[in-house]
């Protein structure tokens, strides 16, 4: 997102996608349809809740030694004969990639889906340097025409219906497409075939890279991660510290619960294993191999309040089943990652004020952290994100006052029933059956959006002290 769109207030974008007819219906449609198949998928797999808790288990251990796991991997990998390149920051990643790009002089870069190129805005910066970044799994490729940013994070261009997206290739063609999915993935397919073969550079993320083997994990559905990974003659993945897995043993765990949670796949179509670069005696595969471990703000975590985090396998079931996720979709979170977890990753890469709005765009349901395959407590971490923001006076100053003033209420128990007596009174004009659903002047924007709960007639303290006079409580 521009500088500009991130200017406009989170409530506006909010407010603004909350009124897209286009959006709301691919949002409904879409979410709808991976939370379906994520539950049919784990009703047919009896082991599935043993693998979440095996899985989360494998996590933490990593977590807690993960300077030895990295440490096996960078020697696998160079035993392999690839490159490791450690990138403390999003800049940093960049100039490394950069920095390849240029001495191999590569002129054109065929990605596979990744958001960790997302988080370091690798496009801009490959353009800027006079190397045609080209998008080929079929959702970037999407958003790349539209000039926009992925909203989700394994279905980049969830927030268009197909006839959308039948426009935008119409645009681009000059001539009419239908709104047929099987048609605009064969149009995606021939306009991508000859990129694949043109590109000197094929750019991946990486799902996993297994310390033991130094393998690079890819999984996709479309194939096109193959294709980069071994038709331009070099490969540069860029992976999420955190992401490694000790052993091959481990990364079946994650196999086994990584597609079920995204997309309700026993496995995903395509799990490509990538070894350093092309053999003696192999016929395909690239001539370098790069692996960027990325840590910009990860590894300050590993010992931070948002720790858990890092076990986020970017299945994006938490954003399928979020009722706010499911209203006002990706853009409107302003950040590249979004949903419940996109909060967190956003808190993790660029501190707790740039959240200071979307800490509180979270119903605290609980239904994220239900639906996650690793059992992140996403709730529990958003409230603590909630207290940092307020402990550090970062929330706007009415929000301070307001909430400020609700505490010191209900520290104080004569204060409070006082209060309630008043409120039942002041709320006269505006309750109707037991809801008020519109207020005047700054309250009017929460009632603008939902009811507020009016006042009990007798609240539950002071019908316990009827209840006790009659000697029946
Ligand atoms: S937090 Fe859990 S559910 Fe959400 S993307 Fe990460 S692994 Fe998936």
């Amino acid at each position: 997102m521009s500088p500009d769109e991130l200017a406009i207030p989170f409530r506006e974008r909010a407010g603004r996608a909350m009124k897209d007819a286009f959006l709301q219906e691919a949002l409904t449609i879409a979410t709808t349809k991976f939370i379906g198949l994520r539950r049919e998928a784990f009703e047919v797999f009896p082991d599935g809740e043993a693998l979440r808790d095996r899985a989360r288990q494998i996590k933490e251990a990593t977590l807690q030694r993960l300077d030895q796991h990295v440490e096996r991997l960078v020697a696998r990998v160079e035993a392999r004969g690839g490159h490791v390149h450690y990138a403390t920051t999003a800049e940093e990643a960049r100039r490394i990639i950069l920095d390849i790009a240029r001495r191999t002089g590569a002129r054109m870069a065929v990605k596979s889906k990744s958001m960790a190129t997302e988080e370091i805005h690798l496009n801009e910066a490959l353009e800027a340097a006079g190397v045609t970044p080209v998008e080929t799994d079929l959702g970037e490729y999407i958003i790349q025409l539209a000039h926009e940013r992925p909203s989700h994070i394994i279905a980049p261009a969830i927030h268009k219906t197909k006839g959308q997206v039948a426009d935008l290739f119409s645009r681009e063609l000059g001539r009419r497409v239908a709104a047929d999915p099987e048609e605009l993935t064969r149009i995606a397919r021939a306009e991508l075939r000859e990129k694949f073969l043109q590109a000197d550079l094929g750019i991946t993320g990486a799902n996993f890279a297994v310390a033991d083997t130094g393998t690079v994990v890819l999984v996709t559905n479309e194939g096109n991660g193959r294709m980069v990974t071994s038709l331009p003659r070099v490969h540069v993945a860029v992976m999420g510290v955190e992401k490694v897995v000790p052993s091959l043993t481990d990364l079946m765990v994650f196999l086994a619960i990584l597609a079920k949670s995204a997309t309700g796949q026993k496995l995903s179509v395509y799990t490509t294993l990538v070894q350093g670069p092309r053999r003696a005696g192999e016929l395909e595969g690239p001539d370098e191999f790069h692996l960027v471990l990325l840590d910009n703000g990860r590894i300050g975590q590993l010992a931070g309040p948002l720790r858990e985090a890092l076990a986020c396998l970017r299945c994006g079931a938490c954003l399928n089943v979020c009722p706010v996720y499911r209203q006002i979709g990706g853009h409107a979170y302003g950040h590249t990652y979004p949903g419940p977890i996109g909060i967190l990753l956003t808190a993790m890469l660029h501190g707790p004020e740039s959240v200071k709005d979307l800490a509180h765009a979270s119903s605290l349901c609980g239904a994220c952290a239900d639906a996650c395959p690793v059992r992140i407590d996403i709730p529990g971490m958003l409230i603590a994100l909630r207290r940092e923001v307020a402990e550090r006076k970062i929330a706007p100053w009415a929000e301070r006052v307001a909430f400020g003033a609700l505490g010191r209420l209900l520290l104080r128990p004569a204060l409070y029933r006082a209060a309630a007596r008043l409120a039942r009174l002041a709320q006269r004009p505006f309750a109707r059956d037991g809801a008020i659903r519109s207020l005047p002047l700054g309250p009017g924007a929460w009632t603008g959006a939902r009811d507020l709960p009016a006042v009990a007639a007798r609240t539950f303290q002071e019908r316990w002290d009827a209840l006790d006079r009659e000697g029946r409580a």
